[in-house]
């Protein structure tokens, strides 16, 4: 990076010199380009020839916004997708084939966890779940045919922490690349590139938007494994971004440090808050003391980002009147927005999980996760802290 973090984000990718001075990028409205004679288009679709061709193989303001990402990521180019799925989609079939092995994370995205599913169902690509809590797990449970380590860290919505620079160091005796979601850090707090690993991927949907109003996704690579994704798995599956979101992801992308800064700020001062209180049993977040990983965030995140978890002294019907009870807070699954939002676990984002093997990963009834905006922390505060006082308060059914 030629200069500092803030200023990249603002300026790298786009010159206003290329577009009539346009201080804001353009949006490139098109589904498709026109070529000046037949024999150009001929050297167009031949690859001799830089040029666009068609929307879904690129777009001016998709590529401003690629360039960027590719940059902030510290790696050689990114690709930007209509979804966080669809980047995680075509980097997995990108990496596999039928029989090949999958070693993840446990914990990951339930989406994420359904297209494994699937991948297995249909190709027999089998996935392995494991805590990747020592370079010794993670080589006994490497197989002959293991194509991919697939990490998500700092794991939702209880906050473990996986050594990413550890993992690296075991794949790369094996050859195996490590692909990381790095959709709950951001590049502003964590960069898995630097650490050794290979690819990332994001939801931008979360704190690359940060207003709440896009879905989309992001892979960054090297340049090969890059541009043999948009050769294949992306153009010919197709999950490929709009110029508009393109753009508002530019816009978000703007204010990132200052967003991560308070959300970070926010977070840190809600958790001492929240361990505190006597109605609060359990406090889950990268940046706090007490987390067991706290050594491990400290050394591979700047900041702990916004994204809290704690379980309450109360069941199911206690959890949700907590909810109920917020006034400004909303209601939401999602994370990284303005807006402080919250949720339920148990009954929403890892609902389809059976309770049992929830259990197991530390998702009870009485747990509650919460993305703390950018309001001012005392009023987020203010609003938990009088719902939380009146929890076991009242009698209920449940
Ligand atoms: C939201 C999310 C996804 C999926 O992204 P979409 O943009 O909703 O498709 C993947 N991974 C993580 C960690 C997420 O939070």
């Amino acid at each position: 990076m030629k200069r500092k973090f803030e200023t990249e984000v603002i300026h790298h990718g786009y010159d206003s010199k290329d577009f009539l001075g346009s201080l804001s990028a353009p949006i490139f409205q098109t589904s498709t380009y026109t070529f000046e004679t037949a024999e150009q288009g001929e050297r167009r679709f031949a690859g001799e020839e830089e040029g666009y061709i068609y929307s879904r193989l690129g777009n001016p303001t998709v590529n401003i916004l690629e360039e960027k990402m590719a940059l902030l990521e510290n790696g050689e180019a990114a690709l930007a997708f209509s979804s966080g799925m669809a980047a995680v989609s075509a980097v997995l079939v990108k990496l596999t084939k039928a029989n090949d092995h999958i070693l993840c994370s446990k914990g990951i995205y339930g989406c994420t966890f359904g297209l494994l599913d699937l991948m297995n169902e249909k190709y027999q690509i089998r996935s392995d779940f494991i805590s990747m809590e020592s370079e010794e797990e993670i080589e006994v449970a490497i197989q002959p045919n293991t194509t991919c380590i697939y990490i998500e860290t700092p794991i939702n919505p209880t906050m473990k922490i996986i050594d990413l620079e550890m993992v690296a160091r075991v794949a790369e005796k094996y050859e195996i690349p490590v692909v990381v979601d790095n959709t709950f850090s951001s590049p502003y707090l964590q960069r898995p590139l630097d650490l050794g690993c290979d690819i990332v991927i994001h939801s931008a949907t979360k704190y690359i938007c940060g207003h709440g109003d896009v879905i989309a996704g992001i892979v960054v690579g090297n340049k090969d494994f890059i541009s043999d994704v948009a050769m294949t798995t992306q153009k010919d599956i197709g999950g490929v971004i709009s110029p508009f979101d393109s753009w508002l992801l530019l816009r978000g992308l703007k204010t990132l440090p200052l967003r991560m800064d308070r959300h970070s700020s926010n977070a840190e001062k809600v958790v001492e808050k929240l361990k505190e209180h006597p109605k609060v049993k359990k406090v889950f977040y990268p940046f706090d003391s007490d987390n067991p990983d706290y050594h491990i965030a400290k050394k591979q995140m700047s900041q702990g980002a916004g994204v809290i978890s704690f379980e309450i002294e109360g069941d199911k019907a206690e959890a949700q009147a907590l909810l109920n009870r917020l006034t400004f807070m909303k209601i939401a699954v999602s994370l990284g927005d303005a807006e402080t939002i919250i949720q339920h676990p148990a009954t929403m984002t890892h609902a389809v999980i059976p309770e049992e093997e929830r259990l197991k990963m530390g998702i009870s009834n009485s747990l509650i996760r919460m993305s703390c905006g950018l309001e001012n922390w005392e009023d987020i505060w203010e609003d938990l802290q009088a719902s939380l006082n009146l929890v076991g308060e009242h009698a209920h059914s449940s």
